[in-house]
């Protein structure tokens, strides 16, 4: 993912980068917005330094991987299907580490 220059983050402060994917990475499947919680409550993120932001969402009883691209026309944001805490931490790990796009 390319660097946003506006988004320079000083050494220590930088957050989670997600791994570059590797070749035999799953395919998650990634939906449109539900919005069916209307609070949300963001557990992990990675660094703000990517054009590409993933958080780890909770919302009522389950969780959910939010992803958000940063392009110059605005956001697009995509998230997965929402899941209970222990399968979406195993999709959360698979994404951060590239085994899973
Ligand atoms: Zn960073």
């Amino acid at each position: 993912m390319p660097k946003i220059p506006e988004l320079e983050i000083p050494e220590p402060y930088h957050g989670i980068h997600a791994a570059v994917a590797q070749p035999d990475a799953v395919t998650v499947r990634w939906l449109k917005p539900q919005h069916r919680c209307p609070r949300s409550r963001v557990k992990e993120h990675t660094c703000e330094c990517s054009a590409r932001i993933y958080e780890l969402c909770q919302a009522g009883g389950l969780f959910f991987v939010r992803r958000t691209d940063r392009t110059p026309k605005g956001q697009r944001v995509m998230e997965t299907e929402w899941l209970p805490l222990a399968r979406i931490r195993e999709l959360w790990h698979n994404i951060i580490t590239g085994r899973a796009v």
